[in-house]
């Protein structure tokens, strides 16, 4: 138990949905999403084979840091049911980003949760859910997603490097993003030839709000993020070593 009493959210735990904790804000103040809804999800919401935890995730530095440090914490936020009585009363067709911080929830270390993703993706219904996750893209993995993309709830694939971005699109079953080197302004490509597009966002152009790119799951165009933030070196190593992918 932590010291507050609270139930010790951790993955050695039990995996049931109630070691997790989303918190949900309708109007948010991060400046590269806009004024949307945005969710953030416990820390151990997130895949252990994730390269950049503790190693350079943006979230884990700057005030996202603090205020997800308090989901991980279970002080803010709350239930799965509450994030979906939440999402439920979005307006019809409101943009809403999942996860500014965390990923989708697993059943067990590395693998989603395909039975909340549904549910997640039936209250989304006729409103503009996106997000992306870290999980590794096993054959269950892959079912979980590619449903949840059909009912209209977008998950893009986090690519740690372009040979892997290839990798995802070939897969075709769901949209691409993959980070790039710090500083990148311009559109790379893959070793396969795809377009890898910079987030306007990560340029200071616009925010999701007037963007919304990432939501479109039929997209060709792979969205990059620059590293940044105080882990940026170490994503880049990752980005780096991935080229030899
Ligand atoms: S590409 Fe567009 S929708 Fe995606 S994160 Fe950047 S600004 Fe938001």
């Amino acid at each position: 138990m932590h010291s507050c009493g609270r139930p010790q959210r951790s993955v050695a735990a039990a995996m049931s949905p109630s070691i997790f904790t989303y918190h949900f804000i309708r109007i948010s103040r991060n400046a590269k999403t806009g004024p949307i809804p945005v969710t953030t999800t416990s820390a151990n919401s997130c895949p252990p084979g994730c390269s950049f935890k503790r190693n350079g995730c943006y979230a884990e530095s700057g005030p996202l840091a603090l205020h997800w440090r308090a989901v991980s914490d279970g002080e803010r936020g709350g239930s799965f049911d509450a994030l979906l009585q939440d999402i439920s009363t979005l307006r019809r067709h409101a943009l809403w980003r999942h996860n500014q911080a965390g990923d989708l929830t697993p059943s067990s270390p590395g693998v989603i949760d395909a039975r909340l993703l549904n549910r997640l993706a039936m209250a989304n219904r006729g409103r503009r859910g996106f997000t992306y996750t870290h999980y590794p893209a096993t054959p269950k993995n892959e079912e979980a997603i590619l449903n949840a993309n059909r009912l209209g709830f977008t998950v893009n694939l986090s690519a740690e490097a372009l040979g892997q971005a290839d990798m995802y699109a070939d897969r075709g079953i769901a949209p691409v993003v993959v980070v790039l080197p710090k500083d990148t302004t311009k559109p790379v490509r893959t070793p396969a030839g795809r377009s890898v597009i910079v987030c306007p966002a990560s340029l200071g152009n616009t925010d999701c709000l007037n963007c919304g790119i990432c939501q479109q799951r039929e997209r060709v165009a792979i969205m990059g993020f620059p590293a940044h933030g105080a882990g940026a070196k170490r994503v880049e190593a990752i980005f780096l070593k991935g080229a030899l992918w």
